[in-house]
């Protein structure tokens, strides 16, 4: 062994090893080449344990650091090291040759090699540290975000995207699950979900955790069916009882790579399959979206939406109008619906292009309160004009529900214009969750005790449910206008008697039942025969601006030939 062919072999060690930094196993073949030349090492490992108690044990992982293919079965050199953490390492080398013995100084030279590679591999298990700690979600063992991207990137970089698509996923309703079996269930059940879904994927593919609930996926795309079954709901086992299992479902944005070369970075991609998601969380049943140009604008139109809706609501742009409902026995107005309308510039925009909007991010909840209070001021000056008033009906969204002191914000508005309570009425929506129907019931319940009525609205659309009927002690059924035919369509068996037990169900109940969008005659005299109390819809009137409706307040009553 010549000491400058020694020396010279170090150096090369030296500069080798400390450009390692991505290693996740510490092999370092070429790095120790030269060396392990020199010193006729044939092969050198590491064998780990991961606490003292199991050294000597079955229970240890072998990292290979050099191996020729060229050694002899047993170590002749063998270094105890210990981390600062408990793990015990040994360094092993094996001779390249059995006939060859290592002199007293190769054997102090190896023990030296031996301590380089430690303190080598503490720093080589740093850095992967950190990169697990960049890159992975402990929690669910798979990888973050910011691993996703970097992954996007080089698939694109790499031309090997097409072909694939992209996939935001949020697992649904999974603060109701938390609540339902506990969060250490909750997250349990999360993990199966999600190792579920990896056992599906390999190569390229790759599932990554962005926060909470959250999750994105990039999977072959002749692998969509199999993944959007398990969307649309998956069983999942967290417990040993025969009871202890979940249907866990995702609401998910979906973008094919087409190689558009518009959509060719990572960050694009991501902003696609999140409007994607958006639009497939407000579908009503399936709920999984695949991205067009169309989600772009309508995105584009949302965020203008939420930027303008503030001082939209200072300046006063927000109208109320008001619809008549009239019985169908005296044809009088007995009362109004208030919907409103925001005046941008000259054009008047329909709650159909913002509510939605609003809904996402809670400022529907100041909308409906700006409502309640126009509506209130109205009813107040009509009073006060000695002119005739009606009970008007103000939506409020179901996002209020979230609020625990809604009955108080609402009463104290109209305690505040001095409104009797007789003259406002509540509409709110059917509820889907069982969360979401306690507090339902409680405010429908709080508003009753107050004296105010309150009104199912739209009843028959989605999944109504004969329990919410049942449960909740509702003043009104208001029959969504799906119920009755429309002109294209003017005889359908199945809707007339739907139409007709729904109406009967309710005057059974003792529920006043009114009908929205009633257009022709033909729909008003089928609702005189069932004896349906209310109507509302174009036949009469369309929602009208104050001034308008005043006017028709001010009249007896609507005739009809
Ligand atoms: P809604 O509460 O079911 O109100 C009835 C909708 O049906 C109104 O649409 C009304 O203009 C329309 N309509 C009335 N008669 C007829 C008819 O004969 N034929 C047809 N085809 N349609 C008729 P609008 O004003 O566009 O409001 C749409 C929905 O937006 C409302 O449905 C309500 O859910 C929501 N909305 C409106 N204003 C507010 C509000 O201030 N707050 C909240 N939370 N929601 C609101
Ligand atoms: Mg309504
Ligand atoms: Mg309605």
């Amino acid at each position: 062994m010549n000491e400058n062919d020694i020396l010279s072999a170090f150096e090369d060690f030296l500069i080798n090893m400390s450009k390692l930094s991505e290693s996740r196993e510490p092999r370092t073949d070429e790095a120790c080449k030269k060396i392990c030349e020199s010193l006729r090492v044939g092969k050198a490992d590491v064998l780990f344990y991961d606490s003292p108690e199991k050294e000597g044990t079955e229970d240890y992982a072998v990292f290979e650091v050099y191996d020729s293919h060229v050694s002899v079965d047993e170590p002749s050199v063998v270094v105890r090291k210990k981390t600062p953490i408990g793990n015990i390492v040994f360094y092993r080398f094996f001779r390249s040759d059995e006939s060859y013995k290592w002199s007293n100084d190769e054997e102090k030279t190896i023990n030296l090699l031996a301590s380089m590679l430690f303190v080598f591999h503490g720093r080589l298990r740093l850095i992967e540290m950190n990169h697990a700690m960049t890159f992975f979600d402990a929690d669910m063992n798979i990888y973050n975000l910011k691993y996703f991207l970097r992954h996007l990137g080089e698939m694109i970089d790499r031309k090997i995207i097409l072909g694939y698509a992209a996939i935001y996923f949020n697992l649904r309703r999974f603060s109701v699950v938390n609540m339902q079996i506990g969060r250490v269930n909750g997250t349990e059940s999360m993990k199966k979900y999600i190792d579920l879904i990896t056992s599906k994927i390999s190569g390229d593919e790759l599932i990554c955790r962005i926060g909470g609930d959250n999750f994105a996926l990039i999977i072959k795309e002749e692998k969509l069916d199999e993944i959007i079954d398990i969307f649309n709901g998956t069983s999942i086992v967290y417990g040993k009882e025969p009871w202890e299992y979940i249907n866990i479902s995702a609401s998910a944005g979906i973008y094919k790579l087409n190689g558009d070369v518009s959509a060719d970075s990572p960050t694009e991609i991501m902003d696609r399959i999140s409007v994607a998601l958006v639009q497939a969380k407000a579908m009503k049943s399936k709920h999984i979206a695949f991205f067009d140009r169309k989600m772009l604008e309508n995105n584009e139109k949302s965020l203008k939406i939420t930027a303008d809706f503030q001082n939209g609501l200072e300046n006063n742009e927000f109208l109320v109008y008001y619809q008549p409902k009239i019985s169908t026995s005296t044809l009088e107005i007995v009362g109004a619906e208030a919907l409103s309308r925001w005046k941008r510039g000259d054009k008047i925009v329909y709650p159909g292009d913002f509510i939605e909007t609003l809904e996402r991010d809670m400022n529907i909840c100041r909308l409906d309160f700006y409502v309640l209070e126009k509506v209130c001021k109205d009813i107040r000056r009509w009073l006060d004009q000695r002119r005739k008033a009606v009970k008007i009906s103000v939506n409020l969204s179901r996002r209020h529900l979230a609020d625990p002191e809604l009955l108080k914000h609402v009463i104290e508005i109209i305690e505040r214009n001095n409104i009797p309570h007789e003259y406002i009425e509540i509409e709110l929506t059917e509820t889907t969750s069982d969360l979401e129907f306690q507090d339902l019931k409680t405010f429908i319940k709080g508003l009753q005790s107050q004296g105010i009525s309150t009104s199912v609205d739209d009843f028959g659309v989605g999944y109504s449910s004969l329990t919410l009927i049942k449960d909740i002690p509702w003043n009104v059924m208001k029959i969504d206008k799906s119920f009755l035919s429309d002109s294209n369509e003017p005889y359908d068996p199945k809707k007339m008697i739907m139409l007709k037990h729904v109406v009967a169900m309710a005057r059974d109940m003792g529920l006043e039942c009114v009908a929205e969008g009633v257009e022709t005659r033909q729909q008003l005299e089928l609702l005189r025969s069932h004896c349906c109390d209310t109507i509302q819809g174009y036949y009469f009137d369309k929602p009208l601006p104050v001034d308008e409706f005043e006017k028709r307040l001010d009249n007896a009553a609507y005739y009809i030939d």
